[in-house]
């Protein structure tokens, strides 16, 4: 009676035992939950409020790491060392890089003068997939942009990788994986088509940011991101002065910061300007949330321009 019970304890633990999936940023957890579902347990490397470029996992990660079997990587800095280390201490886990398959934009070089983004004028969900495609500098580049999840289209790539990769790993279930990304793609169009056509009145406008996440956000719906911050760092007192001049000739009437990291310069440029400083999170839980709130704070900031462009 006892070896029928753990007989059926066996069967019914397996058919509800949840994959350990680990990824690096918050955004693809929540790209993991939609594709995995219930199926899916989800560890997060870089906690709400660390920065994804200078992260470096903690020895309580690395204990939670040797569960997952499978991670998935997009490209941020700390994966370049990491990852191997995450390979040797844990020998079950497969590593899908979910930006393979990406063309990555260069980190803005300059304060001012950058191009707005080349979003078809006709284009749909569709036409902006292109931008993503053709030659890849990322290898021979290491100021390659980063912040792929920060674009519906790019997402809808990593997507793709993510199914794969789960269907990969959990062949039995593979049909259901495909299925929830089905749905998700049918859902990013949509958020893609209410997003541009929110920011089809701002197109060629720009944006001041302190850090310049925003940047295939900007190429896919048309619109120009000014970055305050240089390769990382906050900038001189005689860049302030341009960056001031540059806010005001695009009409900036908000200055983008990030939730927990306060920017002195950021303050400066938006003191001068009378502009206002508002908060835009890259890194939220709830990834579809924050890329409508960051086209609704966009639209807004953009809207209340008293000059052109
Ligand atoms: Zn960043």
């Amino acid at each position: 009676m006892r070896f029928f019970t753990l007989l059926i304890l066996l069967f019914s633990s397996s058919l509800l035992a949840q994959m350990t999936v680990a990824v690096s940023l918050q955004p693809q957890a929540w790209l993991v939950q939609q594709l995995g579902g219930d199926r899916v347990s989800v560890v997060v490397m870089v906690p709400p409020g660390a920065s994804a470029h200078t992260y470096e996992p903690k020895p309580a990660q690395m204990a939670q790491l040797s569960k997952a079997v499978l991670y998935v990587a997009c490209g941020v800095e700390f994966e370049r060392i990491w990852l191997d280390r995450f390979r040797s201490a844990n020998k079950n886990l497969t590593v899908v890089q979910s930006d393979a398959a990406l063309k990555k934009l260069p980190m803005p070089a300059h304060h001012h003068g950058e191009e707005p983004g080349h979003a078809h004028e006709t284009g749909g969900f569709i036409d902006r997939l292109r931008g993503w495609f053709g030659h890849d500098h990322r290898h021979d580049d290491d100021r390659a942009d980063t912040h792929v999840w920060l674009s519906v289209q790019g997402m809808l790539l990593q997507a793709r990788a993510v199914t794969q990769a789960l269907a990969q790993t959990d062949a039995p279930n593979a049909a259901f994986y495909w299925s929830n990304y089905r749905a998700l793609s049918d859902k990013l169009a949509a958020l893609d088509g209410e997003i541009a056509l929110k920011l089809a009145p701002f197109k060629g406008r720009g944006f001041m940011i302190f850090h310049p996440a925003w940047g295939y956000f900007a190429r896919d719906y048309g619109l120009v991101q000014l970055s305050i911050e240089l390769e990382g760092k906050e900038p001189k007192p005689a860049e302030l002065g341009r960056l001031i001049k540059t806010a005001s000739e695009h009409g900036v009437k908000a200055v983008f910061v990030q939730p927990r990291q306060a920017s002195k310069s950021a303050e400066v440029i938006a003191g001068a300007i009378g502009a206002q400083a508002v908060e835009l999170d890259p890194l939220a839980a709830d990834w579809m949330a924050m890329m409508r709130e960051a086209a609704d704070k966009l639209a807004k900031a953009m809207g209340e321009h008293t000059t052109g462009r």
